[in-house]
């Protein structure tokens, strides 16, 4: 195991940040990168990869390693020091307000520019040539606040692996993910061992967030010379969602591992006979069919329904209850549907999403994801 240090751009004199990246089996062109916490109040996958890290190391002692896996345990140490009045702040910057799973750099249109009279009918070729250029303008890229500083760093350890996991969490949710529907056919062996309850599809969600900036470069690249060129699909990405905030402990976080494990074992990172694959409890659905059921006015907030429960049409998923006036409000969903996360919060807010149904009928178009 090599580890390494990535000095972040330091806020104010006196205070220093850094980032930790940890380097498994063999250094070669292709490798799995694994992060964590990148919102830094999601920590169900932060105990996931202090296990990986073990169970890496064991894997790398007895030689079983076949490619390089880069973990990346804390993503997000400035999120991880907001904490406000005892409440933990670990999704957006309190500095700028920004999500910090949004606006990493797209640079398709740059890369495109550079690569496009080198590329060549060798698909191989051009996958290392853009990896290069990739690299090269990561490491060009300037970064002006400590957000852009750590996002770029990032995105610099990511950006030339084949393969991208980020752990996150919902409120209280079941195990789900976001993929790419181009990725789906790789990523289902891991739908599997995981036991994903939902799988959310959609090429470009629109927030540039940290998976699609891998995938997109590649896909964009793909419809801009595919027609000339052989351009592969050089990287997927997948966004784990790891249940709910309050689901740290070690059985999940044992079984997460060992299915992570596994899906590497299918896909020929480690050596071995990788299980049985179990029966995918769900199909993929688009992220554009998902429905935020929104309460239109506030009050106290009963929930009737839980997450891994499945809706009919019209189903009452809460009430919002005002105790003054006695007015109580049932929330339902429209479509029919897997219910896989809900708010942690009980007191609803005029317009506040309470809840996501996964249905199957893109009722939805452009941005696509929460807040
Ligand atoms: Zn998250």
């Amino acid at each position: 195991m090599h580890h390494s240090t990535h000095d972040l751009l330091s806020p104010v004199p006196g205070v220093a940040r850094q980032l930790h990246s940890f380097h498994f089996g063999p250094r070669g062109a292709s490798k799995v990168y694994i992060q964590a916490s990148l919102h830094a109040d999601e920590l169900p996958g932060m105990l996931v990869a202090w296990h990986l890290k073990q169970r890496l190391a064991e894997l790398e002692q007895q030689g079983l390693l076949r490619r390089e896996v880069t973990l990346v345990p804390v993503a997000n140490p400035v999120g991880l020091e907001q904490v406000l009045l005892d409440a933990p702040l670990g999704r957006f910057e309190l500095q700028s307000g920004e999500n910090f799973n949004r606006n990493f750099v797209d640079l398709s249109d740059s890369i495109g520019d550079q690569v496009e009279q080198h590329l060549t009918q060798d698909a191989e070729h051009n996958l290392t040539l853009i990896r290069e250029y990739l690299r090269r303008d990561l490491d060009l890229h300037p970064a002006v606040t400590p957000l852009q500083s750590q996002r770029l760093t990032l995105q610099r350890l990511a950006c030339d692996a084949d393969m991208v996991l980020d752990l996150h969490c919902d409120f209280e949710a079941v195990e789900h993910l976001y993929t790419t529907p181009e990725a789906w056919p790789q990523v289902e062996p891991l739908a599997r061992y995981l036991g994903a309850q939902a799988s959310l599809l959609a090429t470009d969600s629109g927030g540039q967030s940290f998976d699609e900036c891998f995938s997109l470069v590649w896909w964009q690249l793909q419809q801009r010379f595919g027609k000339r060129f052989p351009i592969p699909l050089g990287c997927f990405s997948v966004t784990l969602e790891l249940r709910g905030q309050a689901d740290v402990s070690h059985d999940l976080a044992r079984r997460d591992c060992q299915a992570i494990l596994d899906f590497l074992t299918h896909a020929g990172v480690i050596a071995g006979q990788a299980p049985e694959l179990p029966d995918l409890p769900r199909a993929a659905t688009p992220l554009a069919a998902v429905e935020p059921v929104v309460a239109p006015l506030g009050g106290l907030l009963v929930f009737h329904a839980k997450p891994g429960q499945y809706l009919e049409a019209g189903q009452l998923i809460a009430e919002v209850i005002d105790p003054l006036s006695d007015r109580v409000s049932a929330l339902r969903n429209t479509q029919a549907g897997l219910l896989y996360a809900r708010s942690v919060r009980r007191m609803a807010t005029a317009g506040m999403v309470i809840a996501h149904v996964a249905g199957e009928h893109a009722c939805r178009s452009g941005y696509l994801l929460a807040n």
